[in-house]
């Protein structure tokens, strides 16, 4: 008998999340109740649920949910705030609310690495999952990419390795979590409107180091203070990495090398993946590997052939000798400033999108091998405003992605480097940023 038999949940909001929880709460023998906004008729995860025999409301939130149940605690969408009535409700009756990494966590047999940060969770998520895999670790992968880790969490036995890739929203949601290894990459001012304050929302990924004991690791990045403090508190292990100074121990470069613990890992021009911030992801990826005991052979292998998670500057193709990076992802000035800095050559950058009201002059410092812009989208005059005053002379306005690499191409030379990274959401001409990286990949394709 495990201790969700018989128990009656309450499973709010359901999207991936909340269907693979519903799921596995209902194969465990809990007594399920669904709660989502969105209408039965169009609602397909609801309607399944409903023929499992699962007690299913949507359209609303109905405010006598808690009271007509005796309910033992509510799982909640990451995305619903806590402003929410019911989780208002629930925290005033002293009703649990978490998240599904909670239930995973309870239910998975197999240890879990658990991976945070404001950037670079799905790179290094991915490299862990890659690195393990090769040193047959027999890794399980869960995040934004591929499964939520209540699907994954029940067929994960003591052998495996659970691999996840954790926001702080889902973090805000968990109690007992434990993490035997747990890394913070970074620390920036992201997502303030949801959790408002930047203390809290440094709290929130504080929580994955939080339950930790002696056994357990933490992985800390050295470079960023935020993550030091909370790591500090932390009572396991520590292992730091970083990319600004030669440590001496945990994972490090020195003269243009990779070490872990004075081991040479690797020569920093054979990795494939490019820039700065994604060394910092591999530096986080060796520490947790090296830590489990996985062979340098097979970290070596994946860093000399991973060229990048789709969309997240991803080498795409090298043409005529112009190298094509897809960067889709990047949907702020951010993101384009980091893919910028991680090239030398003369690059051509395809940019533009929705509009947010914002200027781009926080681009200006980055556009130094930026040799041609081609633009598109709503903000295209603003962008191109900006590369005027960058002292940028091509400038070439187009329709769409695929017209700007075909435009791209036509103003290149051998040796450049042709980079989508639009600093811009896709929501004005594309549905999700995954599409308009699909757009460019194939576009790049046509040009064989
Ligand atoms: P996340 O899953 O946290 O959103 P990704 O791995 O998907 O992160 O990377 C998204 C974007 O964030 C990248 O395209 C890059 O611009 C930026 N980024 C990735 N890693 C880092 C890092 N370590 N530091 C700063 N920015 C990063």
């Amino acid at each position: 008998v495990n201790e969700f038999k018989n128990k009656q949940v309450l499973v709010l909001g359901l999207a991936k999340s909340g269907l693979a929880a519903a799921r596995l709460l209902h194969t465990l023998g809990a007594v399920v109740t669904v709660n989502d906004m969105k209408p039965l008729e169009d609602n397909e995860a609801a309607k399944e649920l409903e023929l499992l025999g699962l007690d299913v409301i949507c359209g609303s939130h109905p405010p006598t949910l808690l009271e007509d149940k005796k309910i033992s605690f509510v799982v909640k969408n990451p995305g619903i705030p806590y402003s929410n009535p019911i989780v208002k409700q629930a925290f005033q009756k002293n009703i649990p609310v978490v998240t599904e990494v909670e239930l995973a966590y309870k239910i998975s047999e197999a240890d879990i690495i658990g991976i945070t940060g404001s950037n670079g969770k799905t790179t290094t998520t991915t490299l862990v999952y890659e690195m393990m895999r090769e040193g047959e670790k027999k890794p399980l992968i869960a995040g934004n990419i591929g499964t939520v880790s209540c699907e994954v969490a029940q067929e994960a036995t003591k052998h495996n390795v659970l691999v996840t890739e954790l926001s702080s929203f889902q973090l805000l949601g968990t109690i007992e979590f434990k993490p035997k290894i747990a890394a913070i990459l970074n620390i920036f001012d992201a997502h303030l409107d949801y959790h408002g304050t930047r203390a809290e929302y440094t709290t929130a990924k504080g929580k994955i180091y939080e339950n930790q004991t002696e056994e357990d690791i933490a992985i800390i990045n050295y470079d960023d203070q935020d993550v030091c403090r909370l790591g500090e508190l932390s009572k396991a292990e520590k292992i730091y990495f970083s990319v600004s100074k030669e440590l001496t121990s945990g994972a490090y470069i020195k003269e243009n090398t990779l070490y872990f613990n004075q081991e040479k890992i690797i020569d920093v021009k054979e990795i494939v993946l490019p820039g700065r911030h994604n060394l910092e992801n591999i530096l986080a990826a060796v520490a947790i590997v090296k830590s489990r005991g996985v062979d340098t052979s097979a970290i070596q292998k994946v860093l000399t052939s991973f060229s990048g998670v789709k969309h997240r500057l991803q080498f795409v193709d090298k043409i005529h000798n112009r190298k094509f990076y897809n960067d889709s992802k990047a949907t702020n000035i951010l993101a384009t400033t980091k893919a910028l800095q991680a090239f030398n050559e003369p690059t051509i950058l395809l940019a533009g999108g929705l509009d947010r009201g914002n200027e781009f002059d926080e681009l200006l410092p980055s556009l130094t091998n930026v040799k041609a812009i081609v633009t598109f989208g709503q903000t295209a005059p603003k962008l191109e405003r900006i590369c005027t005053e960058a002292g940028i002379e091509v400038v070439k306005r187009v329709d769409n992605v695929e017209q700007a690499v075909f435009s791209a191409f036509d103003l290149s030379l051998e040796g450049d480097v042709i980079l989508l990274s639009p600093a811009c959401a896709s929501w004005d001409q594309y549905k999700t940023f995954e599409q308009r990286g699909d757009i460019f990949i194939n576009a790049v394709h046509k040009l064989k």
